[in-house]
């Protein structure tokens, strides 16, 4: 059995260049073995791919070892071992946590976790809420539901391993999570972009508190892009405040993404992680800061179901700055740019849903949602826009309405049909909000 060697070490973070690619790679030896030794799934993927754990020598050789993918997971669950199937590593008895993916499409990925790996998760959490100074004076406030899937469940933990006062918001509305923050003078909280807005929003209106009233300090927010995207970051901050931090991570990974105090983009945590950018056209693997691909991603210390070469589908470009807090752990440019799946072609023009919402949230006299239908007549593809006007902006209409105008044929070379609803009438989302729907028929 491997042991994980769960250290709270700070020195890991400042490692040279060589010494962290070294870690890296021995951890990556160590895990390929590990899944070949011991889940048929691996076993005769990398027999038929014609390799051997001992093979893989040098970051080179990486590029041999065969990429999984989500449907490969699908396929393989709901089979002995019941129910995760043949990827498990470890017997059914060690594992102690079950939860599932919460995608929008298709059917939930089984994700079990030893006692070691949840220790794992929360570890790495850790990290990033650490270098974001959280600390022991620290009281922190969990509004989301304490349910099936992962969420923020491994920041509950990592909270408290670093010493904070951990408020567990699940099974409450908005109002009552707002009124128990101001109560207890909560210090931080964690939540999806969409809830920090839509808290901001429920706050003032129907309790009639200005979110700024409640001395926030800092608030993580993860599961969707939005962190790492200037206007709906500037947003969330001006209306709690406080200093607003992105977080990525995802079920079958883990937490692999944050930002640190600084806020200069998302470091990967590379001595937990080893992050691969692959040329979508020609598979490469890019090592330079500039040229977007897709993450394929590995954990190093995941144990019962390992995350080995994930083709996880995420855009993601490597920044050339080194980041001023002094961690060598590399940073992304622009977070999680979108997903490969999402970008699509409209007009025969690429889009990617994450600029639309740039452009929407960088113009203050509009709302924060929005929505974006694309549909087809006869053979043109047609692309809408709902947005909300600030019920005050009303007599800027026309200024505000070219601006939406020019930006959006900026950013995505597409001409929208804009159309103007009234204040607070769009969906308001509290999880994974769903605001751009393709209608065209699937050829
Ligand atoms: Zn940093």
């Amino acid at each position: 059995m491997i042991k994980t060697n769960l250290f709270w070490n700070p020195v890991i973070q400042t490692l040279p260049r060589e010494k962290m690619q070294e870690l890296q790679m021995r951890k990556f030896q160590k895990i390929l073995k590990w899944a070949y030794d011991n889940s048929k799934f691996h076993h005769s993927l990398y027999k038929n791919a014609g390799i051997e754990p001992g093979d893989i020598k040098t970051f080179q050789d990486i590029k041999k070892v065969p990429k999984v993918e989500k449907s490969m997971m699908r396929s393989i669950q709901a089979k002995d071992p019941y129910p995760y199937g043949d990827m498990l590593c470890v017997p059914l008895d060690q594992v102690t946590t079950y939860r599932q993916t919460s995608g929008t499409t298709g059917q939930p990925v089984y994700q079990p976790d030893t006692w070691q790996d949840w220790e794992w998760w929360s570890e790495s959490w850790a990290y990033w809420l650490y270098s974001q100074e959280y600390r022991k004076n620290d009281r922190v406030f969990m509004p989301f539901g304490y349910n099936i899937f992962v969420a923020f469940w491994a920041a509950h933990y990592a909270a408290e391993k670093i010493g904070c006062e951990v408020i567990p918001g699940g099974v409450m509305n908005t109002e009552q999570r707002l009124l128990k923050m101001q109560e207890l003078h909560t210090s931080a909280f964690l939540a999806t972009p969409t809830y920090v807005l839509g808290m901001a929003d429920t706050a003032r209106n129907n309790l009639g508190i200005d979110p700024r009233d409640l001395n926030i300090k800092r608030i993580t927010v993860a599961g969707e892009p939005g962190g790492s995207i200037p206007g709906t970051r500037k947003r969330m901050e001006e209306a709690w405040d406080a200093k607003v931090f992105d977080h990525v991570g995802a079920t079958e990974i883990g937490a692999w993404g944050g930002e640190c105090a600084f806020q200069s983009g998302l470091h990967v945590n590379e001595a937990f992680f080893l992050v691969e950018i692959e040329d979508v056209d020609t598979g490469e693997i890019i090592n330079e800061a500039g040229r977007k691909g897709k993450m394929v991603i590995t954990a190093l210390d995941r144990i019962a179901q390992p995350c080995i070469r994930f083709d996880a589908k995420d855009i993601i470009e490597w920044n050339k700055e080194q980041c001023e807090c002094g961690s060598s752990f590399r940073l992304l440019e622009g977070g999680v740019q979108g997903r490969a799946d999402d970008i699509t072609k409209v007009k025969g023009v690429l889009l990617s849903p994450t600029s639309i919402e740039e452009v929407v949230r960088s113009i203050p006299e509009l709302m924060d949602e929005y929505e974006v239908t694309v549909t087809k007549r006869g053979d043109i593809d047609d692309i809408s826009i709902k947005v909300e006007l600030n019920p005050e902006q009303e007599s800027n209409k026309e200024a505000v309405h070219q601006k939406l105008t020019y930006q959006l044929r900026l950013k995505t070379n597409l001409n929208f049909n804009i159309k103007y609803c009234a204040a607070g009438s769009l969906p308001r989302w509290d999880v994974k909000a769903r605001r751009f729907k393709d209608l065209r028929k699937k050829e």
